[in-house]
C-alpha cells in the first residue's frame, strides 16, 4: 500500500512537470534532503539555504540557512547527530542558521543533546565566523553550563579551513571534494562540493553563475543540485539591481547548459532566485523548467523544502509526508 502510494505520488509529480523520475528497488543508504531552497527571501514554504546528506552512517549538513534546526525536527533528525556541517561562502543566507544549529543542538531535549564538539568545514573564513560567534554567544554558554551543567565539550568547536580545490573530509567510505565556484569578483571565497559514496556522486553548485568548473567537478553525478536565478525579460532589461543579482548566478538556461555537459542523471534546482517587483511579477516555475528545456533534456525536478532523493541504481524522488 505504502509503495503504492509512492507510486502514486511520484506519478503525479512526474505528469505536474515538476519532476523527472525513475523509481527504485530497494533502499540506498546514501540520501539527499533539500532542508532550505530559498534565498535571502523570508519566504514560509521555503527556508534558508541548506541540504542534508546521509551516508551510510553519517549525516553531513551543507550550509545552514534559516530555519535548519526546525526541518532537521521535522525529519526527526536530532542536531546533535550532524557530524560535520560544511559551508560553501559566507553570505549570510547560507549561514545565519548555524548559530542555531550550533547552539540549539548543545540543549538537554531530544533535540539536541550534542557532547561532542560542533565539526565544521569551510573555505578561509571558518575559523573568523566561528571565533566570532563564540564571542557572541559567550554569555549564554557561560550561563547555560554553570545553571544547567551542559557539557563544555558539547559547545567547543572544531573548524578546519582550506584554500585549494581537492578532498576536504574522507570517512567511512565518504569523500567530500570541495571545487571553486564563480559568485561574483567580490564574493570570494566561494566553493561547490562534489560528495563522493559506494562508487555514487552529488553534487552541491553552491552560488555560482556559469561555471566551467562546476561541470569538471560534477562530470557524472548521479544527482546534481544546482542553483538558479530568474527574472522577467522586462524586469531584466529595467532594473540594475535585479541585473546585478542575476549576474551573479545562473539563468536556467545556463543551468542546462551545465546539467547536459557534466551529463548529470538527475537534475534538481534549489536556492531558487525568482526576482519580482510590484510591477513585475516573478517567473513561474514552469517558465523555469522551460527555459532549462532549451539547453538540457535529462530528469530535472524543481526542488522544494524536505523533498528527498534516495540514491541508489535509479533515484527516487519523495515529497515531504508529515
Ligand atoms: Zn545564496
Ligand atoms: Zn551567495
Amino acid at each position: 500500500m505504502q509503495r503504492m502510494f509512492k507510486c502514486i505520488v511520484i506519478f503525479s509529480l512526474f505528469f505536474a512537470g515538476l519532476i523527472g523520475v525513475s523509481v527504485s528497488h530497494g533502499e540506498s543508504d546514501f540520501k539527499v534532503t533539500l532542508l532550505g531552497t530559498s534565498t535571502p527571501a523570508p519566504r514560509p514554504d521555503r527556508f534558508g539555504s541548506s541540504t542534508l546528506v546521509e551516508a551510510g552512517d553519517q549525516k553531513l549538513l551543507f550550509d545552514a540557512g534559516r530555519g535548519v534546526p526546525i526541518r532537521l525536527w521535522q525529519l526527526k533528525v536530532p542536531l546533535s547527530k550532524i557530524n560535520v556541517l560544511f559551508i560553501t561562502h559566507y553570505h549570510s543566507d547560507h549561514t545565519s542558521g548555524i548559530p542555531d544549529v550550533w547552539l540549539t543542538g548543545w540543549l538537554p531535549p531530544p533535540w539536541g543533546r550534542r557532547t561532542t564538539p560542533f565539526h565544521v568545514i569551510g573555505p578561509v573564513g571558518a575559523k573568523t565566523l566561528m571565533s566570532n560567534l563564540e564571542k557572541a554567544y559567550a554569555d549564554d554558554i557561560k550561563i547555560r553550563i554553570e545553571d544547567e551543567k551542559l557539557p563544555p565539550a558539547g559547545i567547543a568547536t572544531l573548524v578546519e579551513e582550506f584554500g585549494n580545490d581537492g578532498i576536504v573530509y574522507e570517512k567511512n567510505g565518504v569523500k567530500v571534494i570541495a571545487f571553486e565556484v564563480d559568485h561574483g569578483d567580490a564574493i570570494k571565497p566561494c566553493v561547490g562540493y562534489r560528495i563522493e559514496y559506494k562508487g555514487r556522486a552529488v553534487t552541491i553548485s553552491g552560488d555560482t553563475r556559469y561555471n566551467e568548473n562546476v561541470i569538471k567537478y560534477g562530470a557524472g553525478s548521479d544527482l546534481f543540485i544546482h542553483e538558479v536565478a530568474s527574472a522577467k525579460q522586462e524586469l531584466l532589461a529595467t532594473s540594475v539591481p535585479v541585473q546585478r543579482i542575476i549576474a551573479h548566478h545562473t539563468t536556467p538556461r545556463e543551468a542546462g547548459l551545465v546539467f547536459s555537459k557534466a551529463k548529470a542523471k538527475m537534475a534538481v534546482y534549489t536556492h531558487i532566485v525568482l526576482q519580482s517587483t510590484e510591477k513585475f511579477p516573478e517567473p513561474t516555475l514552469d517558465e523555469v523548467v522551460a527555459e532549462t528545456r532549451q539547453t538540457y533534456s535529462g530528469p530535472l525536478t524543481v526542488g522544494e523544502d524536505l523533498m528527498s532523493f534516495e540514491i541508489g541504481e535509479s533515484i527516487t524522488v519523495r515529497r515531504y509526508t508529515p
